[in-house]
């Protein structure tokens, strides 16, 4: 089955998918993206994703193209088209094409692109034995609560863990747990679920939302607060959120072993409702 591309309105093979070279996106970085996956065949959390995709677009003043409705047909017909299994959806909205200026027109076109690709996802023996992660400094931006394609911050720290062959980095800054290079971070604390609050420092996770849904409907204490690097090391249990990652534990943060080195019972149990979910 072929990859799909939509690009401006039209779906084109990926082969034939172009964008200009003056795009502001490909200049400056300048626009927005979602990542959405399918299960059993449908978008999981559609709405809050192209939610986000509406607020990203306002925060940068950006021209949003599609309506909901607009953006789930063209999703749908994508998913159609593509017909894999599970499939991994990407939209990337650009403020559009012109002359490379920092500051820009308010009336240029957007650039829309999504793509529908064959979905790949963790191993099972990965997800049953947990990952390793590193903590690294957040030298992103201010603003990362925007889903911005400027991810120099999150390339640059998701290099530095595959280079130390580790899976994922454990961004902090001042001292405290912001998120991961590609997914939110949660401690587990005497049976507390802790996260970095909602704010400029993080992207408000999809995922991140329904995990903590789950975890107040078991009747778990949550905390959105600030988590020390000194917290993260006595943590009972470390997990990771994420649309590709869902509930991911972490068992080995620096070389530290969390607890026993095994995924603890609240991250099973959080997985195992997220599964519940989404089957
Ligand atoms: N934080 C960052 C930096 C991410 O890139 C992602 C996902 O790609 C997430 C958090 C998790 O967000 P979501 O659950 O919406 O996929």
């Amino acid at each position: 089955m072929p990859d799909v591309a939509f690009v401006n309105g039209a779906f084109v093979s990926l082969a034939d998918a172009k964008v200009s070279i003056d795009d502001r996106g490909f200049q400056f970085g300048d626009g927005i993206y979602e990542v959405i996956r399918t299960y059993g065949g449908r978008p999981f959390e559609l709405e809050a994703h192209l939610a986000r995709l509406d607020r990203s677009a306002a925060a940068l003043d950006l021209i949003q193209p599609y309506s909901p409705a607009e953006w789930t047909n063209h999703i749908l017909e994508g998913i159609r088209r593509a017909a894999y299994p599970e499939a991994k959806i990407y939209i990337q909205l650009t403020r559009g094409v012109a002359p490379r200026d920092h500051a820009y027109e308010a009336d240029l076109t957007p650039t829309v692109v999504l793509t529908v690709r064959e979905l790949h996802s963790l191993s099972r023996s990965v997800q049953a034995a947990g990952v390793e992660a590193m903590t690294i400094e957040d030298i992103r931006w201010g603003r990362c609560d925007i889903k911005s394609l400027s991810l120099l911050g999150n390339v640059l720290a998701r290099q530095q863990a595959k280079r130390a062959q580790v899976f994922e980095a454990i961004l902090l800054k001042e001292g405290s747990i912001t998120e991961g290079a590609v997914s939110n971070v949660m401690v587990v604390r005497g049976g507390t679920v802790m996260t970095a609050p909602e704010g400029p420092r993080i992207l408000s996770g999809v995922t991140r939302a329904v995990v903590l849904g789950l975890a107040r409907k078991e009747g778990l204490p949550v905390q959105e607060r600030c988590i020390a690097q000194a917290d993260l090391y006595g943590a009972d249990e470390v997990f990771l959120t994420g649309t590709t990652v869902e509930v991911l534990a972490v068992v080995r943060v620096d070389g530290k072993v969390i607890k026993d080195g095994r995924p603890g019972p609240i991250t099973q149990r959080l997985a195992a409702g997220f599964t519940g979910l989404v089957g």
